[in-house]
């Protein structure tokens, strides 16, 4: 969904180093809520090595490609997508530089910049295009259908008619808004 109108999603990976450190956790999330992303789905897992492999395939020549796949399936990974409009653009603004070094430098209020530890343990992840983003929900969210998301949940989201639910950080949608319409329209 190009659309404006519509809300984008990505996918976001808090690394294991962010999962260990509770303060910094909660403090990711609450930026994540207080720029008004809103999340569709939340897994907490240990990120297997097979998955991390296929997950950053595009880098398997790069020479940091063993310890980063090393360093993905070192512990568990909150893994979440992610909605809003320009979500991917949006969410990788906050996120910052690759480099943290880079982050540190240039960009010291952004998540790398505040939260990397260093090139490989950078925090968080974000897709980098739309491809990328339904390529990476469908490794991780098997189950999760995204055009019956943007059929059936998507205006939801959009309009804000939702449950927050800080315990399990995830948004879920508030059918009793549907309902209130059709009693509405029945009346
Ligand atoms: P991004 O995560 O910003 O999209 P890339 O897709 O280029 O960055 O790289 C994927 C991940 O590989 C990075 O998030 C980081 O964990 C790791 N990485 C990238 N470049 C380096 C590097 N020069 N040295 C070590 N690790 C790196
Ligand atoms: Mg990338």
């Amino acid at each position: 969904m190009q659309s404006k109108k519509y809300l984008q999603l990505t996918l976001a990976i808090l690394k294991p180093h962010v999962v260990k450190s509770p303060f910094v956790l909660q403090k990711i999330r609450d930026l994540i809520i207080d720029n008004n992303f809103k999340v569709v789905r939340s897994r907490r897992a240990t990120i297997s090595r097979e998955e991390a492999e296929l997950f950053y395939k595009e880098h398997r020549d790069k020479f940091f490609y063993n310890r980063l796949v090393t360093f993905m399936s070192s512990g568990p990974s909150d893994i979440h997508i992610l909605t809003a409009h320009d979500a991917i653009a949006k969410w990788r603004q906050l996120m910052g530089p690759t480099k943290v070094y880079q982050a540190q430098y240039n960009a010291p209020d952004t998540i790398r910049g505040m939260f990397g530890l260093s090139d490989t343990r950078n925090a968080t992840h974000g897709s980098d295009s739309t491809e990328s983003a339904e390529r990476e929900i469908e490794i991780f969210f098997k189950d999760f259908d995204t055009k019956k998301w943007y059929e059936k949940e998507e205006i939801f989201y959009n309009l804000g008619r939702l449950h927050f639910d800080p315990i399990s950080f995830v948004h879920t949608i508030d059918r009793s808004y549907l309902e209130k319409q059709d009693e509405h329209i029945r009346k």
